[in-house]
């Protein structure tokens, strides 16, 4: 009840309107002669939850009459409930009012969150949310990312101690760190003054103490990725069965370790020695991969613990994903997986393809691949493999890394393991879900700080289905929950399929911005103006040349050309200008990154030119309309380390999405 709560703010030295306890108007009066000042009185009651509904609120009490007028009328209005008593407490003078609340995310466990009080919390839901504990940087930023945040800085005369809030803020987090027991809390409103705040009401909600989260880091993953030798149990010499996919993907991309097909019926698979089981395999071998049916899965997976192996990937099917029969099977192996302390992947993945040691486990079969710096995680194995055909012309890929069902190795562990390798420059995940929780923000922090994640989380549409007992957990939806945790974590979001893939492109050839302004090179006005707008649009700004950088680029310029940003040359724009114009830039103190326009029917000029500029630093990213029709010098333009994307629109929010996550990691790393 509010009294309680408001006591153990108080104790955490968190300043409230009080609530003093009075169980007749007796005692009502000489509370209120204590406060000398004006008072307001409200049922206490553990069966009302919205005390002003019913008239249980009665506020700007200045004499001793109305306080024996208002505790009889709220006595009376609620003399069919067990009331505790009535509290009174100090009328706050106004202020702006926010909520502050916890709730608990069946993820990622308590979350803070912070809003705008009154009717914007009702009408319009502004309200940020953060894992708990939240650092002093995610408090920050959690009050600035509300759209009321203008009020709160000041608007007309009004403003809010947003210092003071942030210590409440980060109170609360380490109340909750603290308390277990603590499930929801709802501080309703908060009344925010240029100096200070008060708690005017406050509810703290008790459950059962959240389970500690188990500890990662059993044994670690390198090898797994990097494996001295792969058995494959259901290999197969029979094309079309998934054990000659399997096996022939090992055995064409020229996997630099040792090979062992497991197979019973056969002496020899793709010319390679065959063995009747694993046991039968002479050397130790590192990483087996499961390919038989489901009911049999779990006796294999004892086999290969006994005889030493150190990681096991299933790639079967038909386990947890088709319902309880398969979920047993899956406890079933994660015990005896655990019980060997094997580490194990999938079930119901595709394996991992590491293109720097040549080695493809995927299921599908797959074409060649070049050694690149990106690494994606999929929790869908078949999305990785479908993707992979297309994309490998435009994208390199180090290391596709499908996790499945997660019964053991979680989408926290592979980001951990493969932001640790060093031929990876940028990590893509594709995830349904997280498993790891906390865990999962806390390694992303870091990892962000180094190495770029983009993420593209599906189900987003997926409605929050859990009982609510606080005002805060009914605001808690999922997918504003996975977007706290990837802010909060330094994730980049991506919106859809395509935009993940460009993202991702785009960072894995090219520098970040480090400064806003944008350089526009174009051959078409209407797409520089385009263009233009789009980095407008997304917080970006057009650069401006210094006067001796403008003389430079005039002696360039034809007669009929006279803007300096974009830079417009129409059809008279050639290779060779490109290349003068973007020297320029790349000389430019403002000039952060540029967009080149290029045309379709004549991508192939510009190749060889643009790729031997000395860019210095700077990112380029390349607009051709059309280029879904200009394929092959698309995939040379790639190729040669420029992105090309089809519109300036794309372009500009790539690279304001780049520059906005430097500027956050040069944040980060100066505190
Ligand atoms: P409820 O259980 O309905 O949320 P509150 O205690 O929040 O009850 O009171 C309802 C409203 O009354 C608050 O939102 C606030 O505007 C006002 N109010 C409540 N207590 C005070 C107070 N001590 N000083 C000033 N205004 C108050
Ligand atoms: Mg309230």
């Amino acid at each position: 009840m509010e009294h309680e709560s408001k006591a153990v703010l108080e104790s955490l030295g968190i300043s409230t309107t009080g609530a003093g306890l009075a169980g007749s108007e007796e005692e009502a009066v000489k509370l209120f002669k204590s406060l000398g000042s004006a008072a307001v009185l409200k049922v206490l009651s553990p069966q009302v939850v919205h005390k002003s509904d019913a008239g249980g609120v009665v506020l700007n009490l200045g004499d001793e009459a109305a306080v024996r007028k208002a505790y009889r009328e709220i006595v009376a209005a609620f003399r069919d409930k067990e009331l505790a008593g009535v509290s009174v407490q100090k009328m706050a003078k106004p202020g702006l009012e926010v909520i502050v609340g916890v709730a608990q995310d069946a993820t990622f466990g308590p979350m803070l969150m912070f809003g705008l009080g009154g009717v914007f919390v009702e009408a319009l839901k502004d309200v940020s949310f953060r894992s708990i504990p939240v650092s002093e940087s995610d408090a920050q930023s959690m009050i600035e990312e509300i759209k009321g945040y203008a009020l709160l800085k000041g608007y007309r005369g009004s403003s809010a101690d947003v210092a003071m809030l942030k210590q409440l803020l980060l109170k609360i987090s380490d109340f909750v760190v603290k308390n277990p027991n603590v499930s929801e809390m709802d501080l309703n409103p908060v009344f925010l003054y240029p100096k200070g705040y008060t708690v005017v009401d406050a509810r703290i909600i008790l459950g059962e103490p959240r389970p500690v989260p188990p500890a990662s880091g059993k044994l670690d993953l390198h090898d797994l990725f990097y494996p001295n030798s792969v058995a494959v149990i259901g290999a197969s010499g029979t094309p079309g069965k998934l054990g000659w996919n399997v096996f022939s993907n090992l055995v064409s991309h020229k996997f630099l370790g040792k090979l062992y097909p497991i197979n019973p019926k056969a002496d020899e698979i793709q010319g390679i020695k065959a063995y009747p089981c694993i046991s039968a395999v002479p050397e130790p071998v590192d990483v087996a991969i499961i390919l038989v049916s489901a009911g049999v899965t779990p006796d294999v997976v004892e086999e290969c613990c006994k005889c030493g192996v150190r990681y096991i990937v299933v790639e079967s099917a038909g386990f947890a994903e088709l319902g309880s029969e398969g979920k047993k099977i899956e406890v079933d192996m994660k015990a005896i997986a655990d019980k060997y302390g094997v580490r194990l992947l999938g079930p119901n993945c595709s394996g991992i393809i590491n293109t720097h040691c040549s080695m493809v486990q995927s299921i599908g079969l797959v074409d060649s691949l070049c050694k690149g710096n990106i690494g994606l995680v999929s929790q869908a194995g078949v999305c990785a493999a479908g993707m992979l055909w297309g994309l490998r012309h435009i994208m390199d890929f180090g290391i596709i890394a499908t996790i499945g069902n997660k019964l053991d190795i979680n989408e926290t562990d592979m980001l951990e393991t493969v932001s640790k390798d060093e031929n990876i420059n940028v990590i893509c995940m594709y995830l349904e879900s997280v498993k790891g929780g906390r865990r999962f923000i806390d390694v992303a922090k870091q990892v962000t700080l180094e190495k770029p994640v983009v993420v593209l989380k599906s189900g987003r549409t997926e409605a929050g289905k859990k009982a609510v007992a606080s005002h805060t957990a009914s605001l808690a939806g999922n997918d504003q929950i996975f977007s706290a945790a990837f802010r909060q974590s330094g994730i980049i979001r991506a919106r859809d399929y395509e935009h993940m893939f460009n993202l991702t492109r785009a960072i894995s050839k090219q520098p970040f911005p480090d400064r806003e302004g944008v350089f526009i090179i174009t051959y078409a006005g209407s797409l520089g103006v385009i263009a233009a707008d789009a980095i407008t649009d997304n917080g970006m700004r057009l650069s401006e040349l210094e006067p001796p950088l403008k003389e430079r680029l005039k002696k360039l310029l034809p007669d009929y050309v006279c803007g300096m940003n974009p830079v417009d040359y129409t059809f008279s724009q050639d290779a060779d200008i490109v290349k003068r114009t973007i020297e320029i830039g790349v000389d430019s103190e403002d000039v952060g990154s540029f967009i080149v326009v290029l045309q379709a029917e004549i991508l192939d000029s510009y190749v060889e030119t643009l790729k031997s500029i000395n860019y210095k630093g700077k990112p380029i990213i390349a607009c051709v309309a059309g280029k879904e029709f200009a394929l092959p010098d698309v995939i040379k333009m790639e190729k040669a380390g420029i992105p090309v994307f089809s519109t300036p629109e794309e372009v500009a929010d790539a690279l304001a999405i780049m520059y906005r996550h430097h500027e956050r990691v040069k944040k980060a790393k100066a505190k």
